[in-house]
């Protein structure tokens, strides 16, 4: 297969899923973990769900990144930028995030130079066009956007630019899975392995899922046929009483990872001993931190870092959704006071969020349905 098209062929669909009903037993109850946020968008998108067998059952995992970001980090970032001299600057989903005074985007409106960039390298361009002004970017992704920030700082100390920084949240993917599988109110069978992470960090890193705890990973693309075929594979292996690694998105992602990527990352970056991911706590050695010899370009080693914790609302449910322990559907305030025009949380700002993507497909097509019906 060469083009996307063939990727979302209606035949190849078909045997994939018939492929799914033969393997299924049908005495049996499956519960999948799909890590990665692109993949729980494209179940949705694609209507994936509907087609399975209802003893399988897809659970949402903590791969989007702005999800687990927990809100204090937020305003953290923002009170650098309370000073008149900074432009704080993101990339387009950060901005409509709740903090516990508003989003990004509600800063903006009060007065604070806020603009959205598309990657770090535009933010230390923009601090090289503002030499009068200091540009803050406010890195976040797993292992997948690790790399360019780290290659945006090694520019920034190349080219001496000593207006820029970077508030640093960057995650990794391998701790937050353990957490899961240590978690006593989780019960998964195997994982879809996330596609985009593992174009970076490689298969390898996932070993000990399969030989330590006996769950089947595989790591899975991110069109209709991919996310199938990883279902037929996962299905495979527990048919087979096995447990391994495999990767179906081999199209894209290296056995042993991007090399050039991982170099950059070490370069820049180390663990932090402990970081707090949204709904699951702290969790160790699961962020990155600016090494010391990069530490002048590190927002915060130069900004007072006020430290916030702010715990979500109480009646949010994000971090039972983010652990995969509820539905989104199931949060008391889905479709209520939360909706994508009015988030509380900020899985349903991201679009790669489990609340977005299931109000955008799922929650739509059901009310388009109920007004059809009502229409009849
Ligand atoms: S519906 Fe809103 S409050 Fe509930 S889990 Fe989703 S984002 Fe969080």
């Amino acid at each position: 297969m060469r083009f996307v098209d063939e990727f979302r062929a209606a035949d190849v669909i078909g045997k994939a899923t018939e492929e799914i009903r033969r393997l299924a037993d049908p005495q049996r109850h499956y519960r999948f973990m799909e890590v990665c946020g692109g993949h729980t968008h494209a179940i949705y998108r694609f209507g994936l769900k509907d087609l399975l067998p209802p003893n399988i059952e897809l659970v949402h995992g903590p791969g989007c990144p702005v999800c687990v970001l927990p809100m204090g980090r937020i305003d953290d970032g923002l009170s650098m930028a309370e000073d008149p001299n900074v432009i704080f600057t993101a990339f387009g989903d950060m901005m409509r995030v709740p903090g516990a005074h508003g989003s990004p985007l509600e800063h903006k409106a009060r007065g604070m130079d806020v603009r959205i960039v598309y990657s770090p390298a535009d933010a230390l361009k923009l601090a090289q066009k503002n030499p009068g002004k200091h540009v803050m970017f406010f890195a976040i992704g797993f292992e997948t956007t690790a790399p360019s920030t780290a290659l945006t700082l090694m520019r920034a100390k190349k080219e001496g630019v000593a207006n820029f920084s970077i508030f640093c949240n960057h995650v990794t993917i391998i701790p937050a899975i353990r957490a899961i599988l240590d978690s006593p109110d989780m019960r998964i069978d195997a994982f879809i392995g996330p596609g985009h992470v593992s174009t970076v960090i490689g298969c390898r890193p996932y070993a000990w899922i399969a030989a330590n705890e006996g769950k089947p990973i595989v790591v899975s693309g991110f069109e209709p046929v991919d996310v199938l075929q990883s279902i037929v594979m996962l299905l495979a292996q527990l048919g087979n009483a096995e447990a391994k690694v495999e990767n179906q998105y081999k199209r894209v992602v290296p056995w042993e990872g991007n090399r050039a990527a991982l170099k950059a990352i070490g370069e820049v970056f180390e663990l932090r001993p402990y970081f707090e991911w949204r709904g699951m706590g702290f969790i160790s050695q699961s962020a990155l931190r600016i090494r010391d010899s990069y530490g002048q370009w590190d927002a915060e080693q130069r900004f007072h870092v006020p430290g916030v914790r702010i715990t979500d609302p109480k009646s949010a449910q994000c971090g039972e959704v983010l652990k995969g322990v509820l539905k989104p559907a199931q949060c008391k305030l889905f479709g209520k006071e939360c909706t994508p025009e009015r988030p509380v949380g900020a899985l349903m700002v991201s679009s790669e969020g489990s609340c977005a993507a299931y109000y955008n497909y799922e929650h739509r097509k059901a009310a388009a349905f109920t007004t059809i019906g009502a229409k009849a």
